[in-house]
């Protein structure tokens, strides 16, 4: 019979107890002893929770105190030499200092896991021999055998991936390091399979990026090596996020089951197991449960999917499982007692998923007329919310928005630049500054209902008057607001627009303790009412220097939501944005003529597949130009985004035909720089000239250091001085000096160049 199967469940809890007991733990209120108790306890239930649930085949090894990643390279010995490792088991204050920091040596870098937008430590190699310090999945294994009654799947992370996560190597060694890691992975499944542990999965999410022939090829010997003495373990090989990129390749490797991801992949996948069939010997993981997004599956689909693969693989050889971990959806439907009963049946997280598995299992085992009764129970959900007025079609077609500025950037460029007389070198912020503690006391109060509408619009316009006096003490030429009013960029925005819904509860895990809840799409999105004109409008009331409106882009607020799945993705995207040119146009009939759109998650929104990343990018260069572009000449569009990376993307930013670009330069700026040089951005540009996640205060010289050089490459008419994001997290007074020593670095560089001329 069909058995199913989860690959990794939330780590967080049902009420984020994990996050607590972390902090708690960090903040020296619970002891060491305690923070184990309290793990152990979070660890467990999670377990029971999976067993009453009926999961056939239970992951253990999944759960971390931090990242699974950062787990592995532990594990292997791999510590930075700055944390004057001494070998033997990684102590705990070792380890959160190597994620986190401590008095003496930097955190190590963070970065994101694939398309997710989970952050894993990346690991870093400095010549180190790995060595098996302790094996982790054993004692989840034994743990769970002994306390739960579970013959638990011991989960891990593959050498292949895990070296791909890695840095501190060239290309060229890649393969030694390989062949380094293979001993203690090797001694690792070795005691498994000691221990009697029947099936291990390792995870292997790399193999659907678009890797080489001679990569597939080193997997392959890599796979070889490591399962050589292992006749009594069985391996699922589990891939995710993608169909695999090398499917005969891997179907081939030496072990006993292969994991595929039947949602996000599931087109290429599918079409490779019909063509080149799946071998008779092996478990086909049939990632069937969408692991990365909110929404009931719905059975039709399923249904097609599985009576395909059952042609070719018989069912005692599947196991039905979510496509990928569980990690990156919320623990439970049950605590969200607000949502409309109509959105709320369609939605399946962790724990819901889990009990979607049973129930598909059982329904394709069931007589005739019960299928009936389960199918209709299943379709009646979607059909309820097909008919609702939320969904209905619309019929409008983006065409009726331009999407192209009336002039090209040089014409219009000189109507700007008449209109707006800025100064060479003109000084501007991204757009957020101090989010104080008792700012957000405030904000808390007022959505609790103990502050009322006109206490609150006070507090936050005095804050304005404060922030646009404190910048035109510094000197800024460019003003903003300062964001007071907004807790995060793309819920402040969703809660004005139609077709969001916010959850209670619906929490993710984001990097080690820190947890978002990204909104709901469920429906067609719409311009309601002015949604930043207010604070805006009164802002520029205050001052005679332009003052910048600031918008969450479209492809931003896509990428950081969960979204709809009836409807391709650029749809959605397209929606949003003509929501958002109504407000960019509401903005500009009250005199706010310099508008922000922000795109900091432009790029991470990249398939993972290169080849996948040119109709990405085109749907998404034509949602901002959407939102952007049905402007007057006059009317400067800035854009942000916060990354560095840029190289490969570059013609894509280049077709956003934003007036003005910001970026973050200050961590990676002999790289950008070159970038630039190689590419000429023939727009206006502002390299942030210092890096924001520090508390550190740059001095004017250092600004005026890295200003300089910027403009022996830029065109330096075009280019712009800020900080590299948003000043939210940053405290009052290291804002300001900061952005004063900025201020009197463009000052100087301006100087210096009228003099020279
Ligand atoms: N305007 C936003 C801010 O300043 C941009 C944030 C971001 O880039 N992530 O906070
Ligand atoms: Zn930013």
């Amino acid at each position: 019979m069909v058995q199913t199967s989860n690959l990794g469940y939330p780590r967080i809890g049902d009420y984020r107890e994990w996050k607590k007991t972390l902090e708690s733990f960090w903040a020296n209120e619970i002891n060491e002893v305690q923070f184990l108790k309290q793990m152990k306890d979070i660890r467990l239930y999670h377990l029971q929770k999976q067993k009453e649930k009926q999961v056939d085949i239970i992951p253990v090894g999944d759960f971390t105190f931090y990242d699974h990643v950062l787990d592995t390279a532990v594990m292997f010995g791999l510590v930075p030499d700055r944390f004057q490792y001494q070998g033997n088991a990684v102590s705990l204050s070792t380890y959160f200092a190597i994620a986190r920091g401590n008095q003496e040596a930097q955190a190590s870098e963070m970065t994101k896991w694939f398309n997710t937008n989970y952050h894993y430590i990346v690991p870093e190699w400095s010549g180190q021999i790995p060595t098996l310090t302790e094996n982790k999945p054993l004692k989840a294994y034994l743990e769970a055998k002994e306390e739960v009654g579970i013959e638990g799947k011991p989960v891990l992370l593959g050498p292949f991936t895990f070296l791909k996560c890695s840095k501190g190597y060239e290309q060229n060694q890649f393969e030694d390091l390989s062949k380094a890691l293979l001993s203690p992975y090797k001694q690792l499944l070795l005691e498994l399979q000691e221990a009697g542990v029947k099936w291990v999965q390792i995870d292997e999410p790399s193999l659907v990026t678009s890797i080489s022939d001679d990569e597939m090829k080193l997997v392959a010997r890599i796979y070889r090596e490591l399962t050589q003495e292992l006749p009594n373990l069985s391996i699922m090989l589990q891939t995710y996020f993608e169909a695999v990129t090398h499917y005969e390749a891997v179907i081939g490797l030496p072990v006993q089951g292969i994991g595929l991801d039947f949602v996000a992949g599931y087109e290429e996948n599918m079409q490779n197991v019909e063509k080149f069939g799946f071998p008779k010997d092996k478990v086909l993981g049939v990632g069937i449960i969408d692991g990365r997004n909110i929404w009931k599956e719905n059975l039709l689909s399923v249904q097609v999917k599985l009576e395909k693969l059952s042609a070719m693989v018989p069912s005692e050889r599947q196991w039905l499982q979510p496509s990928c971990s569980l990690q990156h959806v919320p623990v439970s439907v049950k605590y969200e007692d607000s949502l409309h009963p109509l959105l709320k049946q369609a939605l399946a997280f962790g724990d819901e998923k889990l009990e979607e598995l049973q129930e598909i299992k059982q329904f394709m085992t069931a007589a005739v007329s019960d299928k009936e009764t389960i199918m209709q129970t299943n379709q009646d959900i979607f059909t309820q919310l097909a008919s609702s007025e939320w969904r209905t079609p619309v019929d409008d077609k983006p065409e009726d928005i331009r999407t192209k500025r009336s002039l090209p950037f040089q014409e219009r460029r000189v109507a700007q630049e008449e209109k707006w007389q800025l100064p060479f070198l003109p000084t501007t912020t991204i757009g957020s500054f101090p989010q104080t503690t008792d700012i957000r006391r405030i904000r808390r109060k007022w959505r609790n209902g103990e502050l009322g509408d006109m206490e609150y619009e006070q507090v936050i316009k005095q804050k304005i008057k404060e922030w646009i006096d404190i910048q035109e003490e510094i000197g800024l030429d460019v003003l903003v607001h300062g964001e007071f009013e907004r807790t995060d960029m793309v819920e402040f925005f969703g809660e004005k627009l139609e077709g969001f819904a916010f959850t209670k509860n619906g929490w993710v895990q984001s990097y080690g303790s820190r947890c978002v809840k990204p909104p709901l799409i469920y429906g067609n999105v719409n311009f309601i009412q002015p949604m930043t004109v207010k604070e805006t409008v009164y802002a520029q009331s205050l001052t005679e220097k332009p003052v910048k409106g600031m918008i969450t882009g479209p492809v931003t607020i896509l990428n950081w939501s969960f979204v709809r799945n009836d409807v391709p993705r650029h749809e959605v995207a397209y929606q949003i944005a003509k929501a958002l040119i109504q407000e960019v146009q509401e903005l500009e009939k009250l005199g706010i003529e310099m508008i922000q759109v922000d795109e900091p998650a432009l790029r991470e929104g990249l398939p993972l597949k290169v080849e996948k990343w040119q109709e990405y990018l085109t749907w998404a260069v034509r949602a901002f130009r959407l939102a952007t572009s049905d402007v007057l000449d006059t009317t400067q569009i800035h854009t942000h985004m916060c990354y560095s990376e840029f190289r490969d993307i570059i013609d894509a930013i280049k077709a956003l035909d934003a007036d003005v670009i910001s970026i973050e330069t200050s961590r990676s700026h002999g790289e950008l720089i070159y970038d630039f040089e190689q590419n000429i951005y023939d727009k206006g540009i502002g390299l942030g000239v210092y890096d924001i996640h520090s508390p550190r205060v740059p001095s004017e010289e250092e600004m005026r250091k890295v200003i300089q050089r910027a403009l022996s490459v830029l065109p330096n008419d075009l280019f712009w001085v800020n900080p590299d994001c948003g000043l939210k997290t940053r405290r009052e007074e290291e804002t300001i000096l900061a952005l004063k020593n900025m201020v009197q670095a463009a000052k100087q560089v301006r100087k210096a160049q009228t003099v020279s001329n």
